[in-house]
């Protein structure tokens, strides 16, 4: 086994062994092959793959090594077509469902120490790489029961982080629940806070409910209503 981000590289291959013994490797250093398997399960643009482990390694020869890998591991290529998402690009986080799992994640990337944290890993593209799949991971089954299901995917994570790093994309920070998030760029509404948004929502939602629940007990006049009224329901506790 190698040692490099073993629990990452658990979590995406799921427990399928990743390295085969025909296998020919891209990269001289064992690490990078280890990364190699682990991104190419998140991505499988291979502009996006070239960009984060800044290989020279010819489009042609990604390629057919990503089919190859994958195969053996029993996964799907997703190839994606067309070019590369922005941030600029219509419908880029437009749903508030996005937008709060944005914010999950970029609570998850920058941590306690905002932005500026971004540099001490920024350095060096190995760890600046292990640490955007380990987030990506960490993201996805926080939220997700299925890896496949996350509404943001490891490529939008990825123009998310530049554009904040180049400071084409601005972060707010909520004056209510201190949440950073961001918010499309260009877009004619005018940003507020996803995190506060959903669970509002949700807080109404439970609200109207229970309402609902009430009125049904309010014409059986079940018992249940009046303890709910006088508060003896409560667990004394
Ligand atoms: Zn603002
Ligand atoms: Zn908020």
């Amino acid at each position: 086994m190698r040692s490099v981000k073993q629990a990452t590289a658990k979590e995406v291959t799921a427990g399928k062994a990743s390295a085969s013994k025909s296998r020919i490797n891209l990269f001289d250093d064992p690490r990078w092959e280890d990364r190699f398997d682990v991104l190419i399960r998140l991505t499988q643009r291979t502009q996006l793959i070239k960009d984060l482990t800044g290989t020279d390694i010819r489009p042609q020869r990604i390629k057919a090594a990503i089919d190859k890998r994958l195969e053996e591991m029993g996964v799907e290529i997703q190839r994606p077509r067309g070019s590369g998402q922005t941030y600029t690009a219509k419908g880029f986080l437009s749903k508030m469902a996005d937008k709060y799992d944005a914010a999950y994640l970029l609570g998850l990337h920058f941590g306690a120490n905002g932005p500026g944290s971004l540099a001490t890993f920024d350095t060096n593209l190995g760890t600046a790489l292990d640490k955007r799949m380990e987030t990506y991971l960490r993201y996805c089954s926080d939220m997700y029961e299925r890896q496949e299901d996350a509404s943001i995917s490891f490529e939008t994570y990825i123009v998310l982080i530049e554009g904040i790093k180049n400071h084409e994309v601005p972060m707010h920070t909520c004056k209510d629940c201190s949440t950073s998030y961001v918010w499309p760029v260009g877009s004619y509404v005018r940003h507020s806070c996803p995190v506060c948004a959903v669970h509002q929502h949700d807080v109404k939602a439970a609200k109207q409910k229970l309402e609902v629940m009430l009125n049904a007990k309010k014409t059986r006049a079940t018992p249940v209503r009046s303890h709910l009224l006088t508060g003896s329901a409560r667990d004394p506790a």
